[in-house]
């Protein structure tokens, strides 16, 4: 009878995929054996060709949370054993990355905690081969229990059998606890006094809660912030206590009929939320919904998600209603994974603390992710994805990427596969910069490596830059810098493998350029090895440098003051506290960087349409306008003249559209057709470029493409003109890919 060896990679190491190989060789009645090696699951299968066939199609279609990328087999001698046994690991080979993400809880956990003569019923740290925690709870490598925060709690007799048992649904599975020899719940009140435990801290949590308060649960992979979505009040003290005047918050909800109410769930959502990687999800709002105005005011989409663990599935049945779930930390720190510190930091934001005694043992934050128009894509990769690799690279170097200031991420390129961390949050605080620094340590000790070069953005003052610095000197490697665009770009295409030529638009609020301006609507040609730059916007002055980012009007006046018209007119359109400082500033070059920012485009076409001149959060002024033109329909663009500088580089001059625009307001023309109108511009702007340009394939980068309408618009007229369109789905759009950007563009240097 022939006999098959076969090597599966994939998402195939800590998800139950040896358990699941054992039975499906025992339903068929093969004989052989698998094992879990450090870089492939390994397994040797003989019976008759129809039955291998069999056998090949049910692993290659295994489910969610197993996920087979890649299955190489070839022919190996009969041997005539009969039966199938799985074998120890082998921890010998090379260590390749292959770190299971964490996952959400399944649905048979689910149904034990919820039955009450099951011995886990209510248990919330309830898990099996197929769901829980991983990457948040694994120290080292091999993955095996004494490397992970579980370490501490030693099985029960049960547990241990479920443990032993190769048919068992928890076969060798990592977190495995119950009630008797696992992980417990505490109830803490905000000065860390204990006030009830077990299913006490539940009920208190709960009561909390139903009383408006605050509640600080220590989640899956951090501390989060918890509060009642149908409650306006409470919505409203976490928002004064949280220091987070306006930002959206997601919500987790018991149920999907209960999104179905508030939000469209079309089926490929209803696919994401459901899934082992269960993210937030960001889907159209629907009219008339219960929940409090203050969740996400203005903005088109709304943030929601399923339990995740079973901590959360216990809280949000019995709560019986919506819960507001942010990140805990105050805006600009990150989140908080241990006990002591959530009580320092968050003492004075949350009224209660729900806690246990599983050691958190890296940050991991909710992910999220949207629908773009070819299908699911994250915005925030975190939970549920990191740290599976990215994408491979035919380059055996290792190269650690430092990426950028916002949505700081780090990546590593590991034997030709290239990982990108879980989100580590904005560079603002001092707190964020030393868990920028733990996580490089973190992710060089995990993958035991020491970088052969070191790169960063080319912006002298960032602080991953600084650190990127001094690890170059630690390690005496080379330092590469990456243009932030040039690096936005890349990572699109390193996401898609992609090394051909292309046409790649990088589009955003700030970076670095190479002539020390701030750049912001970047448009590359070639393949990723020599990526030149084709394109960009006429540049204008930004008054009050990065003051322009949180003050719209100041970007308003740098597009009025350019077109040099007296400051009586630029009056007449824009309310600015003390235009003529500004003006004067712009026109002597003192604190008035030049900039060629799409995102400050935004802002200035938001605030000479009256509508916001102060943000609180990164692109809130875009998001507005985004909201003005969704479900406006098609917009004739406004005129944006391209020519070429003195460089040769073409530039979209924006002062047509200024023009025009102003003129649609003073004929009276609602701001909702102005911002379609601005936004079909920009839209048509893509294919006029990616025509000149003429690369059959487009990719799109940066965070204006986090605008669902100008992004729908720009795909729709790139598809429709014969254009192939890469867009980005594993890596977020905005800064969080920066890193990987960086690490591929490395490889060419
Ligand atoms: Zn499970
Ligand atoms: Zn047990
Ligand atoms: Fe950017």
């Amino acid at each position: 009878m022939p006999r098959l060896a076969i090597a599966v990679r994939g998402v195939v190491q800590g998800v139950g995929f040896r358990p699941f190989v054992f039975r499906q060789a025992a339903r068929i009645g093969l004989a052989g054996w698998v094992q879990n090696t450090r870089d492939a699951v390994r397994i040797e299968v003989e019976g008759s060709s129809s039955e291998l066939q069999e056998f090949l199609s049910a692993v290659e279609n295994a489910r969610d949370p197993i996920r087979v990328d890649e299955l190489s087999q070839h022919a190996v001698p009969e041997q005539g054993h009969a039966g199938f046994e799985i074998r120890p690991s082998d921890a010998t080979s090379p260590l390749l990355p292959n770190v299971p993400a964490d996952l959400a809880v399944c649905p048979e956990c689910l149904r034990e905690i919820e039955e009450p003569e099951n011995r886990r019923a209510a248990y919330p740290f309830t898990s099996c081969a197929h769901c829980g925690p991983r990457y948040s709870i694994i120290e080292g490598l091999p993955y095996d229990r004494p490397l992970t925060a579980m370490r501490a709690f030693e099985m029960c007799r049960s547990c241990q059998d479920e443990y032993d048992d190769p048919i068992d649904r928890r076969f060798h599975a990592q977190p495995l606890a119950c009630p008797e020899c696992g992980p417990q719940l505490r109830f803490l009140d905000s000065s860390g006094d204990r006030v009830a435990q077990g299913e006490g801290a539940l009920v208190g949590a709960l009561q909390a809660l139903r009383e408006g308060k605050v509640l600080a649960v220590q989640g899956l992979g951090g501390f989060q912030l918890l509060v009642s979505a149908l409650d306006e009040r409470a919505v409203q003290r976490l928002r004064l206590r949280k220091r987070r005047p306006a930002k959206p918050f997601a919500v987790m909800f018991d149920d999907l009929d209960r999104i179905r109410a508030c939000c469209e769930v079309a089926a490929e959502a209803q696919q994401e939320l459901t899934s082992a990687s269960a993210p937030i999800l960001l889907l159209p709002r629907r009219k008339g919904s219960p929940l409090a105005a203050g969740i996400a005011p203005g903005v088109p989409r709304l943030g929601v998600f399923l339990p995740t663990t079973p901590l959360h599935h216990l809280l949000l049945s019995r709560f019986e209603g919506p819960l507001v779930c942010t990140s805990g930390n105050l805006s600009e720190e990150p989140m908080c994974v241990d006990t002591e510190e959530a009580l320092e930091r968050l003492g004075s934001v949350a009224d209660g603390f729900l806690v246990h005694n599983r050691p958190i043992v890296r940050p991991v934050d909710d992910s999220v992710g949207w629908l773009t128009p070819h299908g699911f894509g994250l915005l925030r990769r975190a939970r549920g994805f990191a740290p599976l690799p990215v994408a491979r690279i035919d380059d055996s170097r290792c190269i650690l990427g430092l990426g950028a200031h916002l949505k700081s991420s780090i990546s590593l390129l590991h034997r030709g596969r290239l990982i990108t961390s879980q989100h580590l949050g904005d560079l603002e605080s001092v707190q964020s910069v030393r868990l920028l620094e733990d996580s490089v340590d973190d992710f060089l000790r995990f993958f035991e490596v020491t970088p052969d070069v070191v790169a960063c953005d080319l912006h002298p003052d960032f602080s991953s830059t600084r650190l990127a610095v001094e690890l170059a000197r630690r390690f005496s490697v080379p330092l590469v810098r990456v243009q932030h665009h040039e690096a936005h770009g890349a990572a699109v295409l390193a996401e898609h493998q992609h090394t051909g030529p292309c046409t790649s638009f990088a589009w955003d609020g700030t970076g670095y350029g190479t002539d020390a301006t701030v750049w912001g609507c970047e448009t590359f040609v070639g393949p990723a090895s020599e990526l030149r730059r084709f394109a960009s916007l006429r540049p204008f002055r930004l008054p009050g440098g990065d003051a322009a980012a949180r003050e719209t009007f100041r970007a308003a006046l740098g597009l009025l003051h350019e077109l040099g018209e007296s400051t009586s007119w630029v009056e007449r359109w824009l309310p600015a506290p003390d235009p003529d400082v500004l003006l004067q500033a712009m026109q002597k070059g003192i604190n008035a960087p030049w900039c060629s920012s799409l995102g400050r485009l935004f802002d200035a076409v938001a605030a000479l349409l009256d509508m916001r001149t102060r943000c609180s959060y990164e692109a809130e002024a875009a998001v507005e306008l985004e909201l003005l033109a969704t479900g406006e329909g098609p917009a004739e663009p406004y005129p944006l003249e391209l020519s070429l500088d003195d460089a040769g580089l073409l530039r979209a001059d924006w002062e047509p559209l200024v023009r025009d625009l102003l003129q649609d307001r003073e004929r009276g023309e609602s701001s909702r057709r102005c911002a379609a109108r601005f936004h079909a511009s920009l839209a048509q702007l893509v294919v006029d470029l990616a025509k000149r340009a003429d690369n059959e394939t487009v990719a799109l980068s940066g965070g204006c493409f986090q605008n669902a309408v100008l992004l729908h618009q720009a795909v729709g007229g790139l598809e429709a003109a014969g254009f192939r369109v890469l867009i980005p789905r594993k890596l977020p759009p905005n800064d969080g890919s920066i890193s990987a950007g960086q690490v591929l563009l490395t490889t060419h240097r």
